[in-house]
């Protein structure tokens, strides 16, 4: 049986994995560098040389390989297998034919999937999403991406551009978001939006356990800073994980309406703060919709932490190709 790599293409970190997608397990792994402000031209040579390293460190041959699927921040046109605009890489990449330049340097078949839906496939293949047929997934971190699995298939819509959760609007005369939109979801409930409610609130001199926590340093009030206030039993903590969680709430009632998934899945950083945010999703759903058995929906927690994107690209490839 062939194996597969899997690829996390970051604004930070260039990640590759060897998958089994029979069990989905990792086999082995390499994270280098992407140095993405030397332009795609010299990032994309870096992949194909961290591919065709990563084969040879595992002691594996290019045939054993059937294929490499690429995980993009960003929108892909997936026919033409072009990057359109990725928006965290310097020059967003606009036309840059990654899937064919991988292909000729590697000699090997490859396929790109948006990176919160290769997450997606992953935790619905073996992860949180496991056994059931349509999912909806909400990673929450600097933004928030999402990706629906609907009736047994990875949802892609028009060129691969649907699911995108974060950008759904739940205020539409609210602040602007950074795609352009007015009060979209990211700008309510994102890791940036969560962590300057907590600096808000410092510096209007209320009396919260954030303040002692970041020494009064506003550069580190982070999410995870405030869930430590917020289980210590700090209202204005448990305040500002309610509001994220309701706002969250919001968008996923209407997810609800649209698509009736039997699973939500919050993964991204966020989401380690468990129960302070899954339990006001839950109210938020609960109490906005009516029209279908919202009580039989699971708000759960991801559970593939950061092999979710590199599994179920790998995953999605092997079935692509
Ligand atoms: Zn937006």
């Amino acid at each position: 049986m062939k194996k597969y790599i899997g690829c996390d293409l970051g604004g930070t970190n260039l990640r590759a994995a060897i998958v089994d997608v029979e069990d989905g397990s990792v086999l082995h792994q390499m994270s280098i560098p992407t140095l993405a402000r030397e332009g795609h031209d010299a990032v994309m040579k870096r992949m194909a040389d961290l591919f065709l390293q990563i084969i040879q460190s595992a002691g594996m041959k290019r045939e054993n390989i059937g294929g490499i699927g690429i995980g993009v921040p960003g929108v892909l046109d997936l026919e033409k297998g072009e990057t359109l605009f990725l928006p965290n890489l310097p020059g967003t990449w606009p036309h840059v034919p990654l899937q064919e330049t991988i292909t000729k340097r590697t000699g090997l078949p490859t396929a790109l999937l948006n990176d919160v839906r290769s997450i997606t496939n992953g935790e619905w293949r073996f992860g949180a999403g496991r056994g059931v047929d349509t999912i909806a997934v909400f990673a929450i971190g600097t933004g928030i991406g999402g990706g629906l699995v609907i009736n047994g298939q990875l949802h892609l819509g028009i060129g691969g551009t649907g699911g995108e959760l974060g950008h759904t609007t739940i205020n539409y005369n609210g602040p602007i978001c950074g795609c352009g939109n007015k009060g979209c979801l990211e700008a309510y409930a994102s890791g940036p939006a969560i962590a300057a409610m907590g600096m808000k609130a410092v510096a209007q001199g209320l009396t919260t356990r954030i303040a002692e926590l970041c020494k009064y340093d506003f550069n580190c009030i982070t999410p995870k800073l405030i869930a430590r206030a917020a289980l210590a039993g700090d209202e204005i903590a448990k305040d500002i994980y309610e509001r994220a969680g309701f706002y969250i709430g919001i968008a996923a009632a209407n997810v609800c309406v649209a698509i009736g998934p039997r699973r939500i899945i919050i993964g991204g950083g966020v989401a380690q703060a468990g129960e302070l945010l899954l339990d006001p999703i839950r109210r938020a759903l609960r109490a906005h919709v009516t029209c279908m058995p919202v009580e039989q929906v699971e708000v759960v927690q991801s559970q593939l932490g950061d092999n979710a994107g590199v599994v179920g690209v790998a995953c999605w490839v092997a079935k692509e190709l």
